[in-house]
């Protein structure tokens, strides 16, 4: 089971995955945090266990923001339209058109198993 979500916090779009364990009767309240503010974005009875990622669509526009910026290229305005939420939210920092993204948040995405790719 997984569906889209986004963190009422930092507005970042997440997807919600969960895995049924087949446990008779281990039915448990999970809760599932944005990895990147902490913010609980999912409350599940499941056997099991979940887990919160950002949407395929959300990393890649972080790794976008991240191989421009290792590069020393400015993000073009779309990308910067596009990330409005995360800059709101102190997890791409800007200045002017270039945007970066800082080591806290590289560690998050690492830690949930979605690196940014150097
Ligand atoms: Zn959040």
């Amino acid at each position: 089971m997984s569906y889209e979500t986004e963190c009422d916090h930092c507005n970042t779009k997440l997807v919600v995955i969960g895995r049924q364990m087949g446990v008779p009767g281990g039915l448990e309240m999970e809760e599932g945090d944005c990895p990147l503010c902490g913010n609980v974005v999912a409350r599940i009875m499941t056997d099991g266990f979940i887990s919160v990622k950002l949407t395929e669509k959300q990393h890649q526009l972080l790794q976008t923001i991240f191989n421009a910026s290792r590069w020393g290229h400015s993000s073009p305005p779309d990308v910067v339209d596009t990330a409005c939420s995360l800059i709101a939210a102190g997890f791409v920092k800007q200045s002017g058109n270039d945007l970066h993204i800082p080591a806290e948040v590289q560690q998050a995405l690492a830690r949930i198993h979605q690196p940014l790719k150097v």
